[in-house]
């Protein structure tokens, strides 16, 4: 039995894919010690590992959104040199055997590099590589521009980096690694059927399936309003880019008149009472959605296309319409449209004519429900938590043989 540290972010989309993996480690006899936000402390609990905050100057929380990326870079980089000094002390009681951490956790990384204990990337996106998808010609213009357009940023990172590399004596990777932390090991919560270009990635990778859906859902029964003869449509913009109140107008025009019930999650900051909610309708705030539940039993996701969610559409065989909020969303909805189990639609484009018409489409063509199995069929074949764990336990394993024979 080892201890472990495992890091990550306070956000459901980068905790929920953990819990099925954590639960399999713990159930492997390994003592996890799992550093997040209290209030993600019940999740992380619920799986066996214990829970432990991170200290007083560790200031994100589940309801930052950016759609900047330079604001990501300095954020997360400011964190780590906020809180290294503490997790080292904890290294040095805990002395943990290994670490995992979220690919958006640069302090596990640069802890892994301070103490020379082994790390494990953990990709809740798909991988990206120089060579991969999200260096597209087009991607670079734009990661420059919004450079250039934040030089204030660019100063704090580069002071920062500075920082951590004096007082650490390490080297701090390029600017997109301070988010996609990448390891000797990084494993892939997807198949490589949903990854593009997997088969340029496999040295350093391991695509182990999705995780999220082997989380344990311990919310309340939700009762919908609905005539179970009727396709079931549920639509989710996700836990963070869910207050666009003109969209969520926009679907009960569209589907009111329709012999269809809808389910709809929406975000905190939404009024449910405000909204003119029509009888074949059901509004929650996400926090009251088991989402695994009702998908399924849900006919079309309509879906932002985040990472989980895309997935435990596709896991329970179900065809999507994504409304892709931002880039990394549209690469997920790229591969949905590539594997034929859903329909992408531009956010700037939507109106309720289009969603009726989307909605009709995909009930009338077979071929989207069947590619959605085909997808779900490839999840399970690469192994979900089971799989992952034996690849960490294979790679910490030839780590210690490595290190105790030098
Ligand atoms: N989720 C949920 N109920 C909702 C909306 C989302 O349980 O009404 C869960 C969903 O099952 C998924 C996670 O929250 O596991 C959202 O992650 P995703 O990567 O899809 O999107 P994000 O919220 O990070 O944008």
């Amino acid at each position: 039995m080892s201890k472990v540290f495992f890091f990550n972010i306070p956000f459901h989309g980068h905790v929920n894919p953990s819990l099925g993996l954590v639960r399999e480690l713990v159930k492997n006899g390994e003592e996890v010690i799992y550093y997040c936000n209290e209030s993600f402390r019940g999740k992380i609990e619920s799986t066996g590992a214990v829970f432990r905050g991170y200290s007083d100057k560790f200031y994100l929380d589940e309801n930052y959104v950016t759609y900047n990326l330079t604001d990501l870079f300095q954020v997360h980089l400011e964190l780590s040199a906020l809180i290294l000094d503490e997790l080292i002390e904890d290294v040095k009681k805990d002395k943990p055997a290994y670490i995992i951490h979220d690919t958006m956790c640069p302090w596990g990384k640069h802890l892994s590099k301070i103490t020379n204990i082994p790390a494990v990337n953990t990709f809740t996106t798909l991988a990206l590589e120089p060579d991969g998808f999200f260096l597209t010609a087009g991607f670079a213009l734009a990661l420059a521009f919004t450079i250039v357009k934040n030089i204030p940023n660019m100063t704090k990172i580069r002071k920062t980096k500075k920082l951590i590399e004096s007082k650490y004596n390490i080297k701090v990777s390029s600017l997109l690694d301070i988010v996609l932390n990448k390891e000797e090991l990084n494993l892939v919560y997807t198949s490589k059927e949903f990854q593009p270009k997997s088969e340029k990635l496999i040295k350093r990778y391991r695509f182990v399936g999705p995780s999220s859906m082997y989380r344990i859902e311990n919310m309340p029964e939700l009762k919908l309003n609905r005539n179970t003869d009727r396709p079931l449509i549920f639509i989710s913009m996700g836990t963070i880019f869910n207050n666009n109140i003109e969209f969520f107008n926009i679907c009960t025009k569209a589907f009111e008149n329709m012999d269809i019930d809808v389910l709809m999650s929406v975000g905190k900051s939404i009024d449910i009472p405000s909204l003119s909610i029509p009888d074949n309708f059901t509004v929650k705030y996400y926090f009251e959605v088991p989402q695994l539940e009702i998908l399924k039993e849900c006919n079309i996701f309509m879906t932002h296309g985040g990472m989980n969610s895309t997935q435990e559409g596709l896991f329970f065989g179900v065809p999507l319409i994504i409304i892709p909020q931002q880039q990394e969303q549209a690469h997920v909805a790229m591969q949905v449209v590539r594997s034929g189990s859903g329909i992408c639609l531009k956010k700037s484009k939507i109106t309720s004519e289009l969603l009726k018409n989307t909605v009709d489409k995909i009930m009338s063509d077979r071929s989207y429900r069947e590619n959605a199995l085909r997808m779900r069929d490839s999840f399970i074949k690469a192994g979900g938590p089971g799989k992952a764990v034996k690849e960490i336990l294979l790679y910490v394993g030839r780590k210690k043989i490595i290190n105790t024979s030098i």
